[in-house]
């Protein structure tokens, strides 16, 4: 029985959930794909793809074909999963125990570098409102509290 089933996420399109109750520390699924070099990544991140993913210092792996299952998994600030690398392969492992029907998570981990192409909608709590790893979210320029989005000022504050 598989440890997982893809549906409609609960605030990105389709998502992944857990089957069955999943202990935590249970590698889940590996990312699957192929094994490409650093310009070939380059290459395609440019051209729209977004399932590319850290492998080493030479490759990453594009997950972008439908038989990677762990595809479906979203980003959350708030992640139940974590990723681990091992042995040139990509986990995606419970973070804690997972009960059967939670949609599964994880942080996508992105940087300072590209962080605004990816905005996030995860409803955590604590959501940084970007796809972001958690080292940098103090260092976003400001913080979502204090942020003033477009056209919410009193209008009798502007200049
Ligand atoms: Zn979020």
């Amino acid at each position: 029985m598989s440890l997982v089933r893809i549906g409609p996420s609960g605030w990105a399109g389709e998502g992944l959930f857990a089957a069955q109750p999943i202990p935590g520390g249970t590698r889940i699924l590996q990312y699957r794909g192929e094994h490409i070099s650093k310009e070939e990544s380059a290459r395609r991140r440019l051209a729209g793809n977004n399932y590319i993913f850290h492998l080493d210092y030479a490759h990453d792996i594009d997950g972008a074909a439908l038989e990677n299952t762990a595809r479906y998994l979203n980003h959350s600030c708030s992640p139940n999963c974590r990723v681990e690398l091992s042995g040139g392969q990509i986990w995606i492992v419970a973070d804690r125990d997972l009960q059967a029907g939670e949609e599964l998570s994880f942080n996508y981990g992105y940087d300072l570098s590209e962080y605004e192409r990816f905005p996030c909608a995860c409803g955590a709590p604590n959501c940084c409102g970007y796809m972001l790893a958690r080292e940098y979210w103090g260092d976003l320029p400001q913080s979502r509290e204090n942020y003033a989005w477009p056209g919410s000022q009193d209008s009798s504050s502007q200049e």
